[in-house]
């Protein structure tokens, strides 16, 4: 296929905003082309990267409102997930891809379980994605085939757009042996960790109280993020956890919502990036959000570390445009996208400008993280290929999906209360 997108707005890769053109053949970027164009109706930007999410939590938007994260994870979560299956996740993951697509999402960073079905569907949908087979250890001793699987599923899945990284879900929920055991199994599989890190102040304290550490100390220690990784939340992260962050390649994923949302705090975004970290973003899953829109969660960015440093000079929109897009590409190890430029795969975000309040335009990035919305995307590309188109996805039956949707919601909230 080839196509070219003329007379719009580019978001180009030295921090510069262009107008021209931008061309398309097959799935590679082939052309940019810049010349002036007096007022651009459409702007393009690369894709957004949501870097961590649990996809299919979807089917539990909303769920545990108002509660904090470990009685939110044991009251609310656990007992719907409990009734969770392979089906429901596929269904959830469906949806929530056509809402990313939606909202100009490229690409999701997904942690969750049944990640087989998960994956298989987000692949049906063309989005990419980073999938893990999350290692989860409660007891003293592992559960029996866990970590083989974990294993396996990191040789076996491969399916074009969507690959496998390992995962354990966080410090506090997974023991000592199978970290080891899975960072030796690492050195063959060469794949960076997704993982939960210093969510909340009690995890963050209670893991120096168990090994005289923090969180990121620990895993650096056992060998789990010498294949870099990334690492959501980093809410109480440390000075010293940036510097290993950065030498060990860890990208910490900033997800505004869900820290706010579950009163965890805020990470400490300027002082990263000062430090050197890798900073992307993510929306984390739909009960602590409560939805995947990655334009919220850069306004959010945006604004909440100048309140907290009393500094409006920190985080400027080009840093947040560049968490949104290319860090996030770069945690995941896609070099190939995350940029406008020739030669990148055409995984890309068309905006309508023309709205009242994307009018006047001084500064296109400013607008982009201040003022534009999820609802302004018109049409997203992933690999030159057209997944949605002004409330359309060409590929997927949204209706029937909807349909799906609400049924297995009512058949989970009404099981989760007998
Ligand atoms: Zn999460």
């Amino acid at each position: 296929m080839a196509f070219e997108l003329r007379d719009v707005a580019l978001v180009l890769p030295d921090r510069r905003i262009g107008t021209g053109s931008l061309a398309v053949e097959g799935c590679h970027i082939s052309a940019i082309r810049e010349y002036p164009v007096a007022v651009p109706v459409r702007a393009v930007l690369p894709g957004l990267v949501n870097c961590h999410g649990h996809t299919a939590m979807t089917l539990l938007r909303g769920c545990g409102s108002g509660l904090p994260l470990k009685r939110w994870l044991e009251e609310a979560i656990f007992p719907v997930e409990a009734k969770l299956t392979p089906d429901d996740v596929a269904c959830g993951m469906t949806w929530g891809a056509l809402e990313m697509l939606a909202g100009g999402t490229t690409c999701v960073a997904d942690m969750y379980d049944f990640p087989r079905e998960g994956g298989r569907a987000l692949a049906a949908t063309g989005m990419k994605g980073n999938v893990c087979r999350v290692g989860l250890a409660f007891a003293a001793d592992n559960p029996p085939g866990r970590l083989e699987e974990c294993i396996r599923f990191v040789e076996e899945w491969s399916d074009g757009r969507v690959v496998a990284d390992i995962c354990i879900h966080s410090e506090y929920l997974t023991n000592e042996p199978f970290c080891r055991a899975l960072a030796e199994a690492n050195r063959t599989l060469r794949r960076p960790l997704h993982v939960h890190v210093s969510e909340t102040a009690e995890e963050h304290k209670a893991c120096l109280a168990r090994h005289g550490k923090t969180p990121i100390a620990y895993l650096a220690d056992l060998g789990l993020l010498d294949c870099g990784g990334y690492a959501a939340h980093c809410v109480h992260c440390t000075d010293g956890d940036f510097a290993i962050m950065r030498e060990k390649r860890v990208t910490l994923v900033h997800n505004p919502s869900s820290n706010m949302k579950l009163g965890s705090g805020f990470a400490r975004i300027p002082e990263a990036l000062a430090a050197g970290v890798n900073v992307a973003l993510g929306t984390d899953g739909c009960a602590s959000n409560d939805n995947l829109n990655m334009f919220e969660e850069m306004h959010l960015a945006a604004l909440v570390h100048k309140g907290r440093l009393g500094d409006p000079t920190v985080l400027p929109a080009w840093d947040v445009l560049d968490m949104a897009t290319k860090n996030g590409a770069r945690a995941l190890g896609r070099s190939d996208t995350g940029e406008l430029a020739v030669g990148k795969k055409a995984d890309l975000c068309v905006l309508n400008l023309t709205r009242p309040h994307l009018k006047p335009c001084a500064d296109l990035a400013n607008l982009l993280v201040y003022s534009a919305q999820a609802s302004d995307v018109e049409q997203t590309y992933v690999d030159g290929e057209l997944l949605y188109d002004r409330g359309v996805w060409p590929a997927i039956d949204a209706a029937s999906i909807r349909a799906d949707v609400e049924i297995r919601h009512s058949r989970l909230f009404s099981c989760a209360s007998e």
